[in-house]
């Protein structure tokens, strides 16, 4: 198919894609999704070989948000049925952090609910990183506490946080359709202060939220643009008790496709599988792997993941390993600094311009697939914020 050797060629030279070839990718029929996972595969290789990189989500402070972002759980009067607590203390993450290091994870995200955090809060967070660090030798820790302000990034950088995420999660057209309470222009400034204080920024989106092919290409564009060191694609989590609640939009394929298109725009960059993958790829994650080279281990913020250890040994059954904290994850060119593209409760929700924009195709919402698996939505119920041990 001229349509992906042109693309792995583009991917193994680090070339960005065209936005049609892109799209394109999106339209592939289901015969053609073995050639498509084939050829994404063969540019995951080029730059991250069979390794997988394990990250481990610590919520930190979960439920009432202020914010209405219309996909989370923890959003302004969501009804599901979550866990809520207050920050948890530095002792308490660092505990839930080390049951994901001992599962195998080399990095630790630490997630709190809220438009973004005061300065007191960075302190604090600030001596939950030092805690973990010092009990979990060479753990990278990314912080994920919402909007930055002035000076935050650098004092949660002194702190010892390697990276910060914050998501862009859709695109710039339809952000306004999944949240009021703040805009698209905000995200992107916080995922820029990170990365000017010197952190590894780690952005994503969400998809399965009634987006069409156009959007869901604009928003990776749009990524590549920001030059994230890592992009997590979640799919939406639809949670009883939020506006997308009734928004089954994925099938496993779709899914597929998804990641194959995030991988040929950013060949070189962590894509990270995020919330979502047991519901929407269901048995086909193991051949996510071929297109993606990070995933979460276990649970999510307020969702359950598979066990962890289902987790290892689907990456063993299907070929892959576990990557050491003795390995960096990037690239030799992409070390020093980025390419050509970080957020709070996003990493579950499931949680710019290019040229040829205006001769995309019509835009596709895809009808909902007639099998969703509702019954596959777990609230967390075990982990941090609760006396059951997590799940790593
Ligand atoms: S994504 Fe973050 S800011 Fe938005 S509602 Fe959820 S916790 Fe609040």
């Amino acid at each position: 198919m001229d349509l992906l050797n042109a693309l792995v060629d583009k991917g193994l030279r680090r070339e960005l894609p065209t936005r049609e070839e892109a799209l394109a990718v999106l339209a592939t029929s289901d015969d053609e999704l073995l050639d498509v996972v084939a050829a994404a595969g063969k540019v995951r290789r080029q730059w991250f070989g069979r390794r997988v990189k394990l990250n481990y989500l610590v919520n930190l402070k979960s439920g009432l948000c202020p914010e209405d972002c219309s996909y989370c759980s923890q959003r302004l009067g969501s009804k599901a049925e979550i866990l809520k607590y207050t920050w948890l203390k530095p002792d308490d993450a660092s505990k839930a952090a080390a049951a994901g290091v001992a599962g195998g994870a080399k990095r630790v995200c630490l997630v709190a609910s809220g438009r973004g955090p005061t300065d007191k809060d960075v302190e604090r967070v600030s001596k939950t990183i030092s805690t973990i660090k010092e009990q979990n030798e060479g753990i990278e820790v990314c912080a994920c506490l919402g909007l930055l302000s002035e000076g935050q990034a650098g004092r949660l950088h002194e702190a010892g946080a390697d990276a910060y995420n914050h998501n862009l999660n859709t695109s710039e057209a339809t952000y306004g359709d999944i949240c009021t309470t703040h805009d698209y222009s905000d995200r992107v400034s916080t995922v820029q202060q990170a990365q000017a204080a010197g952190m590894s920024a780690c952005s994503g989106l969400i998809a399965g939220m009634g987006e069409s092919d156009a959007d869901l290409v604009d928003v990776v564009f749009a990524l590549r643009e920001l030059d994230p060191d890592s992009v997590p694609v979640n799919f939406l989590i639809p949670f009883e008790g939020t506006p997308l609640a009734k928004e089954w939009h994925l099938t496993p394929q779709r899914a597929l496709r998804i990641l194959a298109m995030v991988r040929f725009v950013c060949p070189d960059i962590e894509v990270r599988l995020a919330g979502g993958r047991e519901v929407h790829l269901r048995s086909m994650q193991p051949l996510a792997l071929h297109l993606v080279n990070s995933i979460f281990l276990g649970d999510y913020l307020t969702s359950e993941g598979q066990a962890g250890k289902d987790d290892l040994a689907m990456i063993a059954d299907a070929g892959f390993e576990v990557e050491g904290t003795d390995t960096t994850t990037l690239p030799e060119h992409r070390r020093a600094g980025g390419c050509g593209g970080g957020d709070c409760g996003d990493a579950e929700s499931t949680g710019s311009a290019c040229a040829g924009k205006d001769a995309a195709p019509a835009a596709t919402i895809p009808a909902p697939p007639e099998e969703s698996r509702r019954d596959l939505v777990s609230v967390r119920r075990r982990g941090a914020g609760t006396e059951l041990p997590p799940n790593a």
